[in-house]
C-alpha cells in the first residue's frame, strides 16, 4: 500500500493534540532499533553451526526430557514452563551448558492478568480506557516475568464480528479503530517503554491474520475475504501492535483466500516485512505449520516445513511434538538438499536472536527473585487496578424505572443463579496461574457490600447448561421472601475461547426458564450476566428491567459488581461489538454499507429481513449511566477544507443527571460519495471524560487527513473531495451530526 506522503504533517499536529484519538500508533516501529544489537547478532549468527541455527527456529511445549536438546542447542524457545525454579533450571542448561549459551525464550499465554486476573479482552475493550488496560498489561507483565515469562502470546487483535466464534472473548471486539487502540494500549503495557527491564515481556499480536473471520464463526475456519477487507477491518490492529513496538505475531490457523496464513508469503512477508517494516520474528500458532498438511496445502511434514519458513514464519511452535514438529526434523536435509536456502534459516534466526537480545535475556538470563520480591507492585496496587478496570468494563444494558442502583439498607435480597457463589467461571477462557480463592464472586461482593440488617438469601436455582428444574423451587422460595432478586446467569468460562464456538448463543440451558420463573412472581429482577460474547438475550432485555453485562471480570468480579449494583460506581462501559437479537441476524456490525436498497421496514424490496428488524438489540458503543449525558451544539470550525487540512470539531456534554460519571464520547465519521462505496459511519476517534452532576464540558476533536482516507480501486491511500458527515455521541446510533466538504 502506497501511503500519500502529504498526509504525514497533519498527523504528527493531530498527535500531539488528542491523545485519545490518535490514530496512528507509531511510537515508533522503528524505535528499539540499535546498530550495537544488530552487531551482536550478526557477531552470533557468524559463529552459529546450521544445527544451532535450526535450534533456534524451536519451540516445544513443557521442558520435561528436553534438556538434551537443549544443551546441543537444539531448542530456541519453550512455551507452558512456568515457575522461576522451573524457568532458571533450563535456562542455566541453554546458558551454561550449550556450546553458545544462547538463552531459551520462555512464552505464556499471559491474556488478561497472571496471577491476578483482570476482565477478559472483551470485557476490557468495554472500558474504552486505553491507559487502565496499559496499567493491567504492565502488573500481568510484572508477575508472569516473576515466575519466568519472557514472552506473551498476547494481545489477540483479531477483529471478530460473529458472536458465535469463542475467541471473541480474547479480543476487542468489532471495530478496527477501537481495536487498535487496545492493541497498542496493551503492547504498551507489556513491553513498557523499554522491554529490555526485567518486568516487561515482550508482547505477541496474534493471529496474523483474520482469524476472526472464520466462515459460520467455527473456530479454524476458513477465511474468504476481499483484500479490501482484509486491509480495512482485519489489518489495522495488527498494524497498530507493530507500529507500537510488539516483537513478535503469530500466524493464525486459518485458511485465508485459499493459502493457510501459516504458510501465506503474502501476509507473513509481504505486508508484514516489506510493507510494514516488522523486523521481529514471527510464531506458528501450536501446530499450525504440521496442519499445512490438513489444509491439504504440504503433502507431508517436509513440504510443509519448507512452506511455513519460506513464507515467514521463523519458528515452529510444536506444542503437540509428535504430531506438530516439523521444523526440527526437516529444515536440515531440505537446506542440504538444496530445496530450502540457508539464507531463509539466517534470516528467520537473525530475527529471534534479535528479540532476544532486545528483551534484555542475554544479559538477564535468570529471573531473580530477590529484585521481584522488593520491587513487584503491591498486592493492594494490584487488586487496585483489577477493581477499576472490573468497573469500566461492566456495561448497564437496560435499567427501567431507575431500578438500579439498588439501596444498600434493602431488607432482604435473592441472589440465584449459577454463576452468583462460583470463582472459577468468572475467570473466564486464557487465566495464565490464577489464585481460584482470591477471586471474588458475585454473591460475597453483594454480601459484603449491603448494611448489616440486610439479609441476603442465595440459591443456585439451576447449573449452566443442565436441563434439570429440581432447583427452581428453592430459587423461586427466596426470591417469593426478598425485596429484590439479582440473577447472575451466564455461559461457563470454557463456552468462549478457543474451541468454543456456539450455533446457539442464547443463554444455555435451563436458565431462562428459570428467569422467568422468577420474573412472575412479581417482584423487581436484575440480571447480571456473564459471558465471553454478546448473548442474544431478547426476553431478557423486553421483560426484565435490570440488565448488567459483566462479561468475566476475573478476581476482583464480585467487589466490581457489587460496586455497581449499589451505585458506588456509576456504570460507564460501552460494547465494543453489537449484540444481535437473533443469531440469523450475524454479522450485525454497526459499519456496514448502505447497498443499492437501503433497510426500510416499511418496504419490501429494501435489504432487510421479513421477520425481524435489521437493527441490533444493543448497538456498539452502546452502555447506559446512572445520570444523564446531554449532547449539544456540535460544531466544526470549517465548513470547506483541503485535502492537506484538518477540521476541529468540538460539542458539549452535560451531566444532566444528579451524580457524577464517565462518559465515551464516540466519533464516526462518513464519506458520503466516493469512488469505492463506504460505511455509514466509522469509529474514528473517542475521549472518555468524567462530569459532575450539573458540569458541561466542551469536547473537541481534530479530523485529519489520515481519518478521512480510504483505499482507493487500487488499495491505495487516498482522500476524495464532497461531502462528510461528523457524527458525535454515547454510541453508534444516537448521534449529532454536522457536515463539511473537502474541496479540489
Ligand atoms: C492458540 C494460541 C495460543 C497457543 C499457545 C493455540 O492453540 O490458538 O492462541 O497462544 O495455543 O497456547
Amino acid at each position: 500500500m502506497k501511503i500519500n506522503v502529504s498526509l504525514s504533517r497533519p498527523i504528527i499536529i493531530f498527535f500531539f493534540t488528542v491523545f485519545f484519538v490518535r490514530t496512528d500508533f507509531s511510537q515508533s516501529s522503528t524505535k528499539y532499533q540499535s546498530a550495537d544489537i544488530e552487531k551482536k547478532v550478526a557477531d552470533l549468527l557468524s559463529k552459529m553451526t546450521l544445527d544451532e541455527k535450526i535450534g533456534q527456529l524451536v519451540q516445544f511445549s513443557g521442558d520435561s526430557g528436553r534438556a538434551e536438546l537443549v544443551r546441543k542447542g537444539k531448542v530456541g524457545s519453550f512455551l507452558n514452563v512456568r515457575g522461576a525454579n522451573e524457568v532458571n533450571m533450563i535456562q542455566k542448561v541453554a546458558v551454561e551448558e550449550s556450546r553458545l549459551g544462547i538463552p531459551l525464550i520462555m512464552g505464556n499465554d499471559v491474556i488478561h492478568g497472571y496471577n491476578t486476573t483482570f476482565p477478559i479482552p472483551l470485557a476490557e475493550a468495554s472500558s474504552w480506557n486505553p491507559e487502565l488496560v496499559t496499567k493491567a498489561a504492565k502488573i500481568a507483565a510484572w508477575e508472569a516475568s516473576a515466575n519466568g515469562t519472557h514472552w506473551t502470546f498476547a494481545p489477540m487483535v483479531d477483529i471478530a464480528l460473529d458472536p458465535r466464534w469463542g475467541r471473541i472473548a480474547e479480543g476487542a471486539g468489532e471495530d478496527p479503530y477501537l481495536g487498535s487502540v487496545m492493541a497498542a494500549a496493551q503492547v504498551k503495557g507489556f513491553q513498557g517503554d523499554n522491554f529490555l527491564n526485567k518486568n516487561s515481556i515482550v508482547a505477541c499480536a496474534k493471529h496474523f491474520t483474520a482469524y476472526g473471520g472464520a466462515q459460520g464463526g467455527r473456530d479454524y475456519n476458513s477465511v474468504d475475504i476481499s483484500e479490501r477487507t482484509l486491509r480495512e477491518i482485519y489489518l489495522p490492529p495488527f498494524q497498530a501492535a507493530v507500529e507500537s513496538g510488539a516483537g513478535t505475531l503469530m500466524s493464525a490457523f486459518n485458511d485465508l483466500n485459499g493459502i493457510p496464513a501459516s504458510a501465506n508469503h503474502f501476509i507473513l512477508t509481504e505486508i508484514l516485512r516489506n510493507e510494514w517494516g516488522f523486523d521481529g520474528f514471527v510464531v506458528s500458532d501450536w501446530n499450525s505449520i504440521a496442519e499445512l498438511i490438513n489444509h491439504g496445502f504440504a503433502e507431508d511434514k517436509k513440504e510443509a516445513a519448507l512452506k511455513g519458513i519460506t513464507a515467514g514464519v521463523d519458528m515452529d511452535m510444536a506444542g503437540d511434538v509428535e504430531a506438530g514438529n516439523v521444523y526440527l526434523p526437516n529444515l536440515k536435509s531440505l537446506v542440504e538438499s538444496g530445496e530450502l536456502s540457508e539464507e531463509i534459516i539466517n534470516k528467520s534466526a537473525e530475527r529471534i536472536l534479535r528479540i532476544k537480545y532486545r528483551s534484555g535475556l542475554f544479559d538477564d538470563p535468570y529471573v531473580d527473585s530477590i529484585y521481584f520480591a522488593e520491587n513487584i507492585p503491591s498486592s493492594e496496587e494490584r487488586n487496585q487496578t483489577a477493581l477499576q478496570l472490573s468497573r469500566e468494563s461492566i456495561v448497564l444494558l437496560k435499567n427501567e424505572g431507575s431500578l438500579l442502583p439498588l439501596k444498600k439498607e434493602l431488607k432482604s435480597i435473592a441472589v440465584i443463579g449459577p454463576l452468583a457463589d462460583n470463582q472459577e467461571d468468572p475467570l473466564g477462557p486464557w487465566s495464565a496461574n490464577p489464585i481460584v480463592e482470591d477471586v471474588v464472586t458475585a454473591l460475597k461482593g453483594i454480601q459484603e457490600k449491603v448494611s448489616a440488617g440486610t439479609i441476603v438469601a442465595y440459591a443456585k436455582g439451576c447449573t449452566i447448561d443442565s436441563s434439570d428444574t429440581s432447583d427452581f423451587n428453592e430459587a423461586a422460595e427466596i426470591a417469593r421472601n426478598s425485596e429484590v432478586i439479582i440473577m447472575v446467569m451466564g455461559e461457563s468460562r470454557d463456552m468462549s475461547g478457543e474451541a468454543a464456538s456456539r450455533a446457539d448463543i442464547n443463554l444455555p440451558g435451563v436458565q431462562l426458564e428459570l428467569i422467568q420463573k422468577i420474573y412472575e412472581l412479581g417482584k423487581p429482577v436484575v440480571v447480571v450476566l456473564m459471558n465471553g460474547r454478546p448473548l442474544t438475550i431478547e426476553w431478557i432485555a423486553e421483560n426484565i428491567p435490570a440488565v448488567v453485562e459483566s462479561w468475566f471480570l476475573g478476581t476482583q468480579t464480585g467487589n466490581a459488581i457489587a460496586d455497581v449494583l449499589f451505585g458506588d460506581f456509576n456504570p460507564c462501559g460501552k460494547l465494543p461489538v453489537s449484540f444481535p437479537r437473533y443469531v440469523g441476524q450475524i454479522p450485525v456490525n454497526y459499519n456496514y454499507k448502505s447497498t443499492g436498497r437501503p433497510y426500510d421496514d416499511e418496504l419490501k424490496f429494501t435489504s432487510r429481513y421479513i421477520d425481524y428488524p435489521n437493527s441490533p438489540r444493543y448497538p456498539f458503543g452502546f452502555g447506559l449511566s446512572y445520570t444523564e449525558f446531554k449532547y449539544s451544539n456540535l460544531k466544526l470550525d470549517k465548513t470547506k477544507i483541503k485535502k492537506n487540512e484538518s477540521v476541529e470539531a468540538s460539542i458539549e456534554v452535560m451531566n444532566a443527571g444528579s451524580v457524577s460519571g464517565k462518559e465515551v464520547i464516540q466519533l464516526y465519521i462518513k464519506d458520503l460519495v466516493a469512488s469505492v462505496t463506504r460505511p455509514v459511519k466509522e469509529l474514528k476517534g473517542f475521549q472518555k471524560i468524567e462530569l459532575k452532576p450539573g458540569e458541561t464540558k466542551t469536547i473537541e476533536f481534530v479530523i485529519t487527513p489520515k481519518m478521512l482516507s480510504f483505499l482507493d480501486v487500487n488499495l491505495n491511500e487516498t482522500i476524495e473531495p464532497g461531502e462528510f458527515h461528523v457524527m458525535i455521541g454515547g454510541n453508534s446510533e444516537e448521534l449529532l451530526k454536522a457536515s463539511f466538504e473537502i474541496v479540489e
